[in-house]
Parts: structure tokens; sequence; C-alpha cells
């Protein structure tokens, strides 16, 4: 039994005996005469004391403890641990508890103040009528006013029907300092909940994002000068390629028509240079014309049904001569899987196999040249549909000369060629690639190469297509 209780029942014991003593012995209430009344109700009135006393403190310690559970839930910092439940008076020592959390709570309030303060971010507190409870001190500095004079002034980008809700929201917002200046403030608003999930009030963190969006306004300028110029330059090279094409007409023209008359050995030579020249040109023109009429988007990629085996057998049939001239195999091979008939653009399908097909002739010296094709079936275009998205690979593989690898990172760029030595036997423009790479990616697919010296190139592409399923 603790000590102070032992002390109350022996007190209260000792009156009790007194006041028996008095009530019981004769002697003692005749020597007493009339003060006895005095000395019962004196005896009286030190019981009730001391038991209210004894209950009093019994209240007491109650309400510290629960004072002390309930704070013992924080977690405290540099809170001395031993000693602590030794303190031999229940009181002093559950008061002496509660001062030492009281300091940790102190001093983990004047950390947390710390983080708060020492925020370049603006921080604020209001309530659900948007009246401000608390801002840091970057924010009073911001729209220099003292702290203490903002509380109850309405937080100016106060969204109640947005910050409701469970998740944080975020909005952007251009923010006029003090200062002069205008930032853009990237704002965190979130309801602050009790433990019953009701909300209290709401917080607001604003992060100064003006160097990111000066930035992005940079880059966005910096993209439309230079698609405003990609477009000046496409104009030009239309144009030009299109003025040019009537003169070359004429010499190609000419040149043919010269070629039919009687002429020398030598003057047929040279007739034949300038056809062959023109034709050269031509191509070089109707390249250029090609490749600026993609960059500036003034191509249409056509949806139309077509026959992929039919279009196979067309390209073949007509680079077979030329194979046969360089005594080349030239083979194609379509997988049973690819659809009979498929959606897409047939014309430009066959121009980037035209192109490939024509270069793995050009760089092949002995060996041959195969096309492959397959597909892989997908899903309807649209739920219930019978029409299905399939993807169609290519692959155009042929034993040439192949590719150093230190050039293959250049082939799809314009005007790029691997040998551009001045002797070089194989005439092109450096365009070929890179128009096939561009109407790869507007018909949804990529285009790539592999490719060893000495052994050959494979170069891949796909396209995305659909087909009717029979
Ligand atoms: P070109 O009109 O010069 O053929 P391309 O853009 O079609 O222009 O090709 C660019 C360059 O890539 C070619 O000049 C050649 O050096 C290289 N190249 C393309 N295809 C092959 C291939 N099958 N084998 C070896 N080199 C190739």
């Amino acid at each position: 039994m603790k000590r102070k209780t032992t002390f109350v029942l022996f007190l209260v014991c000792a009156l009790i005996t007194a006041w028996v003593v008095i009530i019981t012995d004769k002697q003692v209430r005749d020597h007493l005469g009339s003060t006895l009344y005095i000395i019962g109700f004196a005896i009286t009135g030190c019981m009730i004391l001391v038991l209210a006393g004894y209950a009093w403190n019994q209240e007491l310690v109650k309400t510290l403890k629960s004072m002390h559970d309930t704070t013992d839930s924080v977690r405290l910092v540099d809170t001395p641990a031993a000693g602590d439940e030794s303190d031999s008076d229940e009181i002093i020592g559950l008061a002496r508890k509660i001062e030492r959390m009281a300091r940790s709570l102190q001093q983990v309030e004047a950390s947390y103040k710390g983080i708060v303060e020492d925020q370049p971010d603006l921080i604020c507190r209001y309530r659900n009528d948007g009246k401000m409870t608390f801002v840091n001190g970057a924010y009073a500095r911001a729209v220099n006013r003292k702290r203490t004079e903002l509380v109850g002034v309405d937080f100016p980008y106060f969204t109640p029907g947005a910050a409701i809700a469970d998740e944080p929201y975020t909005f952007e917002t251009e923010m006029p300092f003090d200062d002069g200046r205008r930032l853009w403030i990237r704002w965190t608003q979130r309801a602050i909940k009790d433990d019953e999930r009701n909300t209290m009030e709401y917080q607001a963190v604003g992060h100064d994002i003006t160097e990111r969006k000066e930035a992005e306004a940079a880059l966005l300028r910096a993209k439309e000068a230079a698609e405003a110029a990609d477009r000046a330059k496409s104009e030009f090279l239309a144009i030009v390629s299109h003025e040019l094409r009537t003169p070359i007409n004429a010499i190609i023209g000419f040149s043919k028509m010269l070629g039919s008359t009687t002429l020398t050995l030598d003057q047929r030579e040279q007739v034949e240079m300038i056809n062959s020249s023109g034709l050269a040109l031509e191509k070089i023109i109707a390249d250029i014309l090609n490749l600026s009429k993609i960059d500036s988007g003034k191509i249409d990629i056509e949806h139309a049904p077509f026959s992929l085996r039919m279009c196979v057998q067309d390209i073949c049939a007509f680079f077979a001569p030329k194979a046969r001239s360089l005594a080349l195999a030239l083979d194609s091979k379509v997988d049973p899987g690819v659809p009979e008939i498929v959606n897409s653009d047939e014309s430009r399908i066959r121009q980037i196999l035209t192109n490939l097909i024509g270069n793995a002739l050009k760089f092949t010296e002995r060996g041959g040249v195969t096309l492959e094709v397959s597909c892989a079936r997908g899903e309807p275009v649209e739920p219930g549909s019978t029409r299905r998205v399939a993807r169609l690979f290519f692959a155009v593989k042929d034993s040439g000369i192949g590719i150093p690898p230190d050039k293959m990172d250049h082939l799809f760029m314009p005007f790029s060629q691997v040998d551009t030595s001045s002797t070089r036997r194989r005439g092109g423009t450096g365009l070929g690639l890179i128009i096939s790479k561009r109407l790869c990616e507007l018909m949804g697919g990529t285009i790539s190469v592999e490719s060893r010296v000495g052994e050959g190139s494979t170069f891949r592409f796909s396209i995305l297509t659909d087909f009717e399923e029979s």
C-alpha cells in the first residue's frame, strides 16, 4: 500500500478511536462538559477533511494519468528514461513526466516551425470559407505583409470544390509579388482532416516554377521558329523543284529525240550522257520534292483495300530485269498469315519497297536480294467489328557490301551516303532512306537496319494496317 494511503487510513482510524472514546467513556464526557460538542465537531470536520483530501488526490492522480496516457502517444524527443517510475509521490512523478512531455512537444513544435519557416515555398492554411489561419514567412514576404495581418484575409486562389477532394489538388497561377515581379506558382492544395476524417481546414503549398515556365515558353518559341523556318525551307524547295522540272524535262525529251537521229559514236555517247544526267537530276528533284512535301505535312496517307501479294509480285517483276542484268537472285516470301486484302496506302508501300530493293540491288555484287513479308494480327478496330488491326512486317535482305557500324546512325538522315568519295561508282541522292523512314512513321511504323560489312544488310520496317476478317 502506498505511504499516503497508509497515512490517511491511520489518521482516520485515530480520529474514529478518539470519537469512540469520547462517546463511550462517561468520565471523559463529564470531564469535557460542554466542550464535548466542540471537540466532536472538530474531530468530525477533520475526518471529512482528510477523506475529502484523499478523494481529491485520487481524482487528481486520475486526471494526470489520463493526460499522461494522451501525451504518451506523441513521439517525444530527448525524453530522459530511467528513474521516472521510481518517483515516490505519484502526483509529483506524473507532473514531472507531463512537464518533460510538454518540453519535448515544444522542441518538436520549434523544429517543425523551423522547417516551415525556412521553406522558400509559400505555405498557408485556411478555413473552408477561404479565410487564412496561418501563413509562413515566405508567403508574408511575397505579399509584403505581416503574418498577423494576413490571418483572417482571404486566400486569393481559394477553390473550395477542388480542395474538398480527398486527393491533393494542384494548379498553376501567375502571382503578383509585392516587389513588382510576377512569378508562376504551382499550388498544391489539400484538406487537413482530423481522426474522424472531418475536414478541419485546408493547406496550400506554393512552389515557384517561373524558371520552368520561362524555359517552356522559350522552348515553344524556338520550336515555332524552327517549324516556321522548316516550312519556309520546304516551300522554297517545292517551288524551286517545280521550276527545275520544266527545263529538265526538256533536256530529257530533246536528248531522247537526238538519240533517235543519225549520230557519230562520240556524239551518241555524249547524248546518252546528257540523257542519263537529266534522268539523275529528275530523280533528285523528285526526291527533294517528295521529302519537302512529307516534312511540310502536305502528304496524305490513303487507307484503301489492296492485295499485298499482288503488290509484292509487281515490285519483283519490275526489278527482275535489273536483277538478271546484274546476275543476282531476287526472291519474295509472303507469310501465309498475311491477309489477302489489307487497308493501307499501296503507293507509299511500293515507294518504300522500291527504295529498299533498289538500294539492295545497287549495293550487292553477288548473291541476291530477298523480300519477306509477315503479319501480326491484333484486336478488332472496335468491339464487335469484323475489321481487325494488323501490323505488317517487311524485311529486305541482301548479300551485298554491308554498312560499317559507325555509319549506321547517320543512314536515316537527309543526304547521308556511306561512300562520299568523288569516285564512287554507285549513284544516288542520299534521300531514299529518309523518305522511307518518314513514310513508315506516317503509317504508324518504324524502320531499322542490321548489317555486317562484306556479308550484307537487312532493312526491316513495319506499318500499321487493318483488314476485313473473312
Ligand atoms: P541513295 O540514293 O544514296 O541510295 P539512300 O538514302 O537510299 O540514298 O541510302 C543512303 C546510303 O545508305 C547509301 O548511299 C548507301 O551508302 C547506304 N545504303 C543503303 N542501302 C544499302 C544497302 N542495302 N547496302 C549497303 N549500303 C546501303
